[in-house]
């Protein structure tokens, strides 16, 4: 069996003084993709801000280990650099900065040498062309969305955390963020914890692990299978599992 990539061991987190996750367990190997599923407030964003190390997410206890590495303290800029990845749920909009640009620079941060011009924008377009994007287009404000699937391509993520992508997405929009999740699957074969509402996205997606957060705890583990039952009949069956 591979090793883990990501090994989450009775994480405690707190915002403000408030206990929000309690005890949490979570091992992802290499390629995996996982589903993050649960009623809001659950504190599934939580988790996905106390991987990336946002300093407001305290960890009170447990630890974090990626690539065979304790990185519970570390900085945000040194998780990316060594491979962790998370989608906004509200991506911000920088103003004044274009795409390109803003991506060059993450691209910069993350390796920690300068880019050329010339070679960015070979692997902007080789990046463009997986996604069946048009470079000459550009993105309107709709369109954060599919920016944000580009970034995940150009960076290259060993663990991606995206959380609810699909989230005020059109149906057309869904697809494409899905195509493009698939594409960062098949091309890139990095790791993915999906955070998500909407299994609609995960429909043409292939998914290894499923969990569901409820209360700050992981109330149940499972297969690919649970996405139906979710999308069926909910979550309440789980919540009074739990009792
Ligand atoms: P989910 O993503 O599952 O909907 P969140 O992680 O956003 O849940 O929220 C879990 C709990 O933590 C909620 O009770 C929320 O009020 C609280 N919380 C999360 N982030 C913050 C924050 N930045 N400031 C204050 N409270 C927060
Ligand atoms: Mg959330």
């Amino acid at each position: 069996m591979a090793e883990n990539l990501l090994e989450v061991r009775n994480l405690v987190v707190n915002v403000e003084d408030k206990e929000i996750l309690h005890n949490i367990n979570l091992d992802i190997k290499p390629g995996e993709t996982h589903v993050l599923m649960g009623p809001n407030g659950a504190g599934k964003s939580t988790l996905g801000y106390a991987l990336m190390g946002n300093p407001k997410y305290t960890v009170k206890g447990g630890s974090i280990n990626f690539a065979g590495e304790d990185i519970t303290k570390l900085a945000v800029d040194k998780r990316a650099k060594a491979g962790l990845f998370l989608s906004f749920q509200n991506p911000l909009e920088v103003p004044g900065i274009s795409l390109s640009s803003f991506l060059k620079t993450a691209l910069e941060q993350q390796r920690g040498v300068r880019i050329k011009a010339w070679d960015f924008r070979k692997e902007l377009r080789q990046a463009m062309a997986l996604l069946q994007m048009d470079l000459n287009t550009g993105f309107s404000g709709g369109e954060k969305k599919k920016a944000e699937i580009l970034q995940l391509l150009m960076l290259n993520p060993k663990l991606a955390i995206l959380d609810e992508t699909d989230s005020g997405l059109d149906v057309d929009a869904v697809k494409i963020v899905s195509q493009g999740i698939k594409t960062f699957q098949e091309h890139r074969q990095g790791a993915l914890l999906i955070i998500t509402h909407n299994t609609k996205i995960l429909d043409a997606l292939h998914v290894d692990h499923t969990h569901i957060l409820a209360q700050g705890k992981i109330i149940k583990n499972a297969g690919p299978e649970l996405v139906d039952e979710v999308s069926k009949n909910g979550f309440e069956k789980f919540l009074q599992n739990k009792e």
